[in-house]
């Protein structure tokens, strides 16, 4: 019998791989079935070499639970190892630096036993101590058998093994026991071996008999060892595809889409990736691509290895190229993963432009579906954007699709403003802007919807990106100002006239919360409306943006920014004015009079500051003095004026009425200003 110590340079490595992997302790199953299945593919291949001449026979792995003995035992029929390979590979686990390196990575079980061949010790984390019966392939090998409990030392003897092949028992440590659980092996199976290219066997296959489960004589096979994406495309129909992505995700719709990839170089990869279904929430469903490498699974948290966006893919990557047992954060800055990142973005954007092609009615119908999607890409990386802009679709408020350059055909002729820019309208919600989109279409102009998760962010990409394009919500300022074709028509009014306006509406808008008015006049045309209430599509965008951007909650606290419109042009709104002067003329004329001399002085003593700069301190004072006191007075004066005319303006029930049905318009009428209004109707009827 051989003693001796297993060729560490550290000494006291399993209580490090024990203690700082603890929380990854699961994988030591995939570790050693992956060995397994080496074993059993090495053999088929000296077989198919014609160096291995015996009989293959059953090459199932087996696994075996004894809760008595408290063990786990995984055994193989595969090449097996001679007592001088268990000494190799198993005792002799040379390597240098090797407490650096475990100092650097404890937290990152993946990366200390990928690194250094660990694989096997991994089974430390869970076994008090692990037995290793086998038996080489090869003619007249002998069978051995290797022991050890954890600590530095081991035995190494000989023994009696029927078979060719290996069998691993794992002694179960006491603080591990839910090892020995059936339901728990179980899981660990499905996750990390389901698509292992040997069959593996756990138990036998139950059958419903006499009420109750009973073993059959057949073996429970866990694993698809010819999973989908390992087939060849031509032989797979949609069917094939659509099953094998319910049976990865039984809860999930149907997906729209699929991709198989398949590279040879200057990567391996292959798999296939599912577009879902994507409603109006993009952090719902992320992390459902899996990661394996030779069809071991290796982790569903592929976010350095995607780019971001393609996280809401579904599906399935397979690669023996991604280094998969190095720190997450190397993964970004490594070649390959950065190839195959592009490679994916490549492949996917190539799939959606093949699909717009050959098939645009299907990708405009399911367009809501993938927007999402798609606008996520754009914004999050330039190569897709550079594909996606020939294929992301415009949606008018009539469901009519166009491409950004259709769009720009459509409306070149008629929406460019007097500085040659194109002007792209839009509503965000179709009934709440209902009669502003009516306007604009019967100016002419189409109106886009927007109504999607990501519109806001992407409507600035767009404007960033296309030239001489600007985007406006349908709403944000009156219909002439919004394409402005010309310079814009001033108020036709008297400034006195203009003034009285104002104010009179000022003066009844009722007071809200968080909403700011600002009441303008503007030659609107004789058939446009008497009123229009707009919102500043900068504001509003700001105030949108800060939902997105953490940093900008600033605009987000900000109150709305309305402006409300009188049509000077509008028969109603002249009638108006005519009554307001009419009924404040007897009022406002001494305070009128009184104006015009304050405002007189005011200006007259200004300009005596003015010219009087090198006067004496005192007369400077003085006159200062005699400036605020005029100020003074003419605030007072209009205070008295915005009163007066304040008091007509309430009584004067059009007005109320005006500003009422533009709030109601807008959605903007609550609360006891709503009954009001109700009231004042029925009262008018
Ligand atoms: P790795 O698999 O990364 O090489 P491991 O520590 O898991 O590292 O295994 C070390 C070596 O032990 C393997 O390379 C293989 O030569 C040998 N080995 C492990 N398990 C088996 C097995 N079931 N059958 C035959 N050889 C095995």
């Amino acid at each position: 019998m051989q003693k001796g110590n297993i060729g560490i340079t550290t000494e006291n490595i399993f209580p490090i791989i024990k203690k700082f992997l603890y929380s990854d302790h699961e994988i030591f199953l995939r570790e050693v079935v992956a060995n397994a299945v080496d074993a059993t593919q090495k053999l088929k291949t000296l077989a198919s070499t014609g160096n291995f001449k015996g009989e293959l026979g059953d090459l199932t792995i087996r696994l075996s639970l004894d809760k008595e003995a408290g063990t786990l035992t995984i055994s193989d029929r595969g090449i097996g190892m001679t007592a001088e390979e268990v000494d190799k590979y198993i005792n002799q686990i040379a390597f240098s630096g090797a407490n650096d390196f475990l100092e650097k990575y404890k937290d990152d079980a993946n990366a200390i036993i990928g690194h250094f061949g660990l694989g096997f010790y991994s089974t430390f984390m869970v076994a008090k101590r692990v037995d290793i019966i086998t038996r080489s392939y090869q003619d007249g090998a002998k069978a051995v058998k290797w022991t050890c409990d954890g600590s530095p030392s081991y035995e190494l003897d000989e023994t009696d093994k029927a078979d060719r092949g290996t069998d691993i028992v794992l002694h179960i440590d006491d603080d591990c026991k839910d090892f020995l659980e059936k339901s728990r092996i179980d899981t660990l199976l499905n996750k990390y071996c389901r698509f292992l290219p040997v069959a593996i066997a756990f138990g036998k296959k139950q059958e419903w008999k006499d009420g109750k489960y009973e073993d059959t004589e057949a073996d429970n096979i866990v694993n698809e060892t010819n999973p989908l994406w390992t087939k060849q495309p031509s032989t797979l129909k949609d069917e094939d595809y659509k099953k094998f992505y319910q049976s990865l995700y039984p809860m999930n719709d149907e997906p729209l889409f699929w991709i198989h990839l398949n590279v040879d170089f200057p990567f391996h990869l292959t798999g296939v990736l599912y577009f879902p279904k994507i409603k109006n929430n993009i952090d719902i469903r992320r992390n459902l691509i899996q990661l394996y490498c030779n069809q071991v699974f290796v982790t569903d948290q592929v976010e350095n290895i995607v780019p971001d966006f393609l996280t809401l893919l579904h599906g399935i990557i397979d690669s023996p190229d991604i280094p998969l047992n190095v720190s997450r954060s190397y993964l970004q800055s490594d070649a390959n993963v950065k190839k195959i990142s592009s490679y994916i973005t490549k492949k996917v954007a190539d799939k959606l432009a093949a699909i717009f092609k050959t098939d645009r009615n299907v990708f405009e119908e399911k367009w809501e579906d993938l927007k999402l999607f798609i606008h996520y890409g754009m914004l999050s990386d330039e190569d897709f954007y550079a594909k996606a802009k020939d294929f992301m679709l415009l949606q008018d408020v009539d469901g009519k699709h166009y491409t950004l350059d259709e769009y720009k055909t459509l409306t070149e002729s008629n929406q460019k403003d007097k500085d040659e820019q194109l002007v792209w309208l839009y509503a965000q919600e179709k009934d709440a802007q209902y009669s502003y989109i009516e306007t604009a279409q019967k100016a002419g102009y189409n109106v886009l919807l927007f109504d999607g998760q990501l519109d806001t962010p992407l409507v600035q990409l767009l404007e960033q990106k296309l030239e001489k394009t600007r985007f406006s919500r349908v709403d944000s300022d009156t219909i002439d100002r919004l394409i402005q074709k010309a310079d814009a028509a001033k108020s036709t009014l008297s400034d006195d006239d203009d003034n009285l306006l104002r104010t009179a509406f000022e003066s009844v808008l009722p007071k809200q919360d968080k909403i700011n008015f600002h009441v303008e006049t503007a030659a609107g045309g004789q058939t446009a409306a008497p009123l229009l209430i707009t919102q500043s599509e900068y504001m509003r965008r700001m105030k949108e943006s800060a939902r997105f951007q953490p940093g900008m909650s600033f605009y987000g606290e900000m109150p709305d920014m309305y402006s409300l419109v009188l049509n000077t042009d509008n028969a109603l709104i002249g009638k108006i004015v005519d009554a307001l002067r009419n009924d404040t003329s007897e009022d406002l004329k001494p305070i009128v009079a009184e104006l015009k001399g304050l405002r007189a002085r005011h200006a007259a003593l200004e300009q005596q500051q003015e010219n009087g700069k090198d006067d004496a301190e005192d007369i400077k004072k003085t006159r200062e003095e005699a400036i605020e006191q005029a100020h003074a007075d003419i605030e007072e004066q209009e205070k008295k004026r915005t009163d007066i005319v304040g008091k007509v303006a309430k009584e004067n029930t059009k007005i109320a009425q005006l500003i009422d049905l533009a709030l109601l318009q807008n959605g903007l009428l609550k609360g006891e200003a709503l009954s009001r209004f109700i009231n004042r109707s029925t009262e008018l009827l």
